[in-house]
């Protein structure tokens, strides 16, 4: 017996493209050209097994009737793809919550199509499952984290979905706020916090004075308002002093002088007890210099934080121990935000690059029952098709391997639950 799909969509040529592209797949294919509430009652008649649907069309949106159609127990089988020529980011996140199995951007590419649908009936590709759903404005969660710049070295070109600000994120509870980096994106956090009221006190922990981790720390902390009180914690080298290196990597971008007092922790591998009940432990991690990974214990939950870290994944000798040893330091993590900034292909010729791929860093994460994964450290040349199309390997990897992991890529603006 043929599959059943039903196509609504109210622009006559995607229409036909979609119904033509499912009939050759072997579908039986129904169209509607607009969104109501006899369409829904069709598609309980018809039960197909899949429904293509467009976001802005007349009569009923689309992101209400997947809402509908998801919420309609007959139909609970029927798997839904939403179509949409417009603001991709806000609209996947929309269709996320309305529970659609996937989002394909207009005009699609009929090349790619009926492989991506077998994939989405398959299950090997879903919004849905191995994704970490974004913190709707309305909730606050416990302990939350937000990410201000996720790439590597030089500038993303264009604008670019993912954003081109490099490392930061920034970890908050109940007026306790710790970032981790000072790439560009912390002057974006900056401006955050300077529209909030500035807390008297912030912890700044710098991974490795590599350009895309300090670039923007002079710039923050010259905006700081006089009488902030900043805790700098940074891997010492050992050929010259922290307060040099600070100064240094300070310099990169200042615009004036430092209104916030800085205090500079030299450290090292050990775990420290930052404030009363929470705990950060530094470990080195497998990348050039001396750069350190961070595991921050807070309100019951532990984030590790290793932005820059090669993984030797299943290929490693006798000798490469570093999984092992970042297993270690991730036990019982809750969240782990890793470095993943090569394609896989690429990867392979890679080796010894101080950097992982995603699909390594969904492997580890995987392998040891970590419960989120946010890959990050994008390499800045990446346009965000090479990403999207990187995180649906990353999460069709994670499906096949049925490790029950929370996945997301970084972008600018991200926030997250931990
Ligand atoms: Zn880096």
């Amino acid at each position: 017996m043929p599959r059943r799909a039903v196509v609504v969509e109210d622009d006559q040529i995607a229409g036909e493209l979609a119904k033509s592209l499912l009939t050759q797949a072997g579908y039986e294919v129904d169209s509607f050209a607009r969104g109501d509430a006899s369409v829904l009652a069709a598609i309980a008649e018809l039960k197909p097994e899949l429904v293509i649907l467009d976001i802005l069309m007349p009569g009923e949106d689309g992101l209400t009737l997947c809402h509908r159609i998801k919420g309609n127990a007959s139909l609970r089988a029927c798997k839904v793809i939403v179509v949409s020529g417009k603001s991709y980011e806000a609209d996947r996140l929309r269709a996320h919550r309305c529970g659609a199995d996937f989002f394909i951007e207009k005009p699609f590419d009929p090349a790619a199509f009926p492989k991506l649908v077998d994939e989405v009936m398959s299950g090997a590709l879903s919004l849905q499952a191995g994704t970490i759903p974004e913190i709707p404005e309305s909730e606050r969660p416990e302990l939350s984290l937000s990410v201000w710049g996720c790439r590597g070295p030089g500038a993303a070109q264009g604008s670019t979905r993912y954003g081109s600000r490099s490392s930061c994120v920034s970890v908050e509870w109940e007026g306790s706020f710790f970032i981790f980096d000072a790439g560009s994106g912390i002057l974006d956090c900056g401006e955050e916090l300077a529209r909030r009221g500035t807390p008297h006190e912030i912890w700044l922990f710098l991974s490795h004075f590599h350009r895309d981790h300090v670039e923007g720390l002079g710039a923050f902390l010259a905006r700081l308002p006089p009488g902030t009180n900043v805790r700098l914690g940074a891997p010492k080298d050992p050929d010259r002093t922290l307060a040099s290196q600070v100064e240094a990597a300070a310099s990169l971008s200042s615009t004036g002088p430092i209104g916030a007092s800085v205090e500079i922790y030299e450290m090292k591998e050990e775990r420290y007890e930052v404030l009363p009940g929470v705990a950060l432990a530094a470990f080195y991690t497998n990348h050039p210099g001396q750069t350190l990974g961070f595991s921050l214990k807070a309100r019951g939950k532990k984030l590790v934080y290793c932005p820059d870290s090669e993984l030797y994944g299943e290929g490693a000798t006798a000798f490469e121990d570093y999984d092992d040893k970042l297993a270690r330091s991730c036990e019982g993590a809750d969240f782990l935000i890793h470095d993943g900034a090569h394609a896989t292909t690429e990867h392979l010729s890679l080796k010894m690059s101080g950097h992982s791929s995603a699909l390594d860093a969904v492997e580890f994460a995987g392998k040891h029952g970590i419960g989120k994964l946010l890959v990050f450290h994008h390499d800045a040349s990446r346009s965000d098709e090479d990403l999207d199309r990187y995180a649906m390997d990353a999460g069709a990897k994670a499906r096949t391997k049925k490790y029950p992991l929370g996945l997301a890529f970084a972008r600018c603006g991200l926030k997250l639950g931990i």
